[in-house]
């Protein structure tokens, strides 16, 4: 600003002054070199503060940024997945620009349109109907698809997924993601079954629980110092969505990575509003890197220790079977072809089939599968499986056990009696 006003000065100077010719051309000279060098300094500084916001390649319906600052650490904002719930998306676009907004410590992945035809026709839904925030493990958009890629290219710290909602009694809801109740989640299933091998609950666990607590009361605090209304978000007809992750929240807590859900209700104000909270609450996050690099490194100790001896196998005769590795590499899930000598698996066998719409899964119809697990003694050889390791994800993805996994979706075209896959867990 200061520069372009001087060089308006500059320019009336010249023209109201009535010098001989001789001078008016050397200051014309002068004038100019002056003009040339402001210009060339203008250009670089503006270069300066623009050259680390990078554009993530990316279909044409998506538009997000790479916020460098050189760091090691990186967090992730995702705005407005929902197009009807567009707050996000026109309060960011303007502030990627301001570098100053984002506090260096951290690099910052910013999804900010995740679907433009959403946005621009206030969608909710899909193009096929289908809500992009249930489709993080069945991959029905190509915004879920995208940002599953980031996650994994980028490895971000913490990730904030901003939305709105209709509910009016509060300007600000958030709910965070809590790895230790999914993996409970996942653990009470495999005692129900008698497939569990080892207790979750170790010192590791207890030790996450209070570092997921102390980092969630201290978000809380920064958010209640805005002095606007605040609660919980609690999402309608459910209690616990901790056996879901296809929503983005859960999905990215699922890979260790400190997750909060942003819901801001449909008011004016809260364009302000979420400019201010989100500044205050990255300068917070940055003051914790520590911590949270502690919490992702706790989460993957605790997957190690807890998935330790459990694979999955998949019959090599499974007509499908490239379609699911297609999928599985997609999301970086590990399988090998040998393994040492097992005898005995558990299979599931299907007694019961339904179709289930489920209100939580909106848009969505679902399988209903209700298993039996049987001991099987293998009389193939090991040579024609596909061993899979169990981890947090390869959990929901393959185990039919969970509405989610990937036999509901696209791989389940044969019998009703079972499903060519095995659970080998190593009894210790
Ligand atoms: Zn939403």
């Amino acid at each position: 600003m200061k520069l372009l006003l001087s060089l308006n000065k500059i320019s009336s100077w010249k023209l109201k002054n009535n010098y001989p010719f001789i001078v008016y051309k050397t200051m014309t000279k002068k004038v100019s070199k002056l003009i040339f060098l402001l210009i060339l300094f203008v250009i670089i500084i503006s270069d300066v503060k623009s050259a680390n916001l990078y554009k993530i390649p990316s279909d044409q319906d998506i538009e997000a940024y790479f916020l460098s600052n050189d760091s090691n650490r990186n967090g992730m904002i995702i705005c407005s997945i929902h197009g009807n719930e567009d707050l996000a998306y026109r309060v960011l676009k303007n502030l990627v620009y301001k570098s100053s907004y984002f506090p260096s410590d951290f690099n910052y992945i910013i999804v900010l349109q995740p679907s433009k035809y959403r946005i621009d026709n206030k969608r909710r839904t899909n193009y096929e109907g289908l809500d992009p925030n249930r489709t993080f493990l069945n991959l029905y958009s190509k915004s879920a698809q995208f940002i599953i890629k980031l996650v994994n290219q980028y490895n971000p710290l913490f990730l904030i997924d901003i939305h709105q909602t209709s509910n009016n009694s509060s300007n600000f809801f958030y709910s965070f993601g809590n790895f230790d109740k999914i993996i409970k989640n996942i653990y009470s299933i495999y005692q129900k079954y008698k497939i569990a091998n080892r207790s979750i609950y170790c010192d590791d666990y207890y030790m996450l629980i209070d570092l997921q607590k102390d980092l969630q009361s201290e978000s809380i605090k920064i958010f209640s110092s805005l002095g606007v209304k605040i609660d919980k978000y609690k999402a309608p007809n459910r209690d616990d969505s901790y056996n879901s992750v296809s929503v983005l929240r859960n999905f990215s807590t699922i890979n260790g990575i400190f997750s909060v859900l942003f819901e801001f209700s449909f008011d004016s104000k809260n364009d302000q509003l979420l400019e201010i909270l989100l500044n205050k609450y990255l300068f917070y996050l940055s003051t914790v890197s520590d911590k949270l690099i502690n919490y992702s490194w706790l989460c993957k100790k605790i997957e190690k220790y807890y998935f330790k001896d459990r694979y999955f196998l998949v019959s090599n005769h499974y007509d499908n079977l490239l379609r699911l590795l297609e999928i599985l590499d997609f999301f970086y899930i590990k399988y090998y072809y040998n393994v040492e000598k097992i005898d005995s698996v558990m299979f599931l066998e299907i007694s019961n089939l339904d179709l289930l719409e489920v209100q939580e899964f909106k848009n969505f119809i679902y399988l209903d599968l209700k298993l039996n697990l049987r001991n099987k003694i293998l009389d193939q050889g090991l040579d024609s499986f596909v061993i899979f390791e169990q981890n947090m994800l390869s959990s929901f993805l393959l185990n039919p056990l969970y509405l989610e996994s990937i036999w509901n979706f696209v791989v389940l075209p044969y019998g009703r009696k079972y499903i060519p896959l095995y659970l080998y867990v190593k009894r210790n």
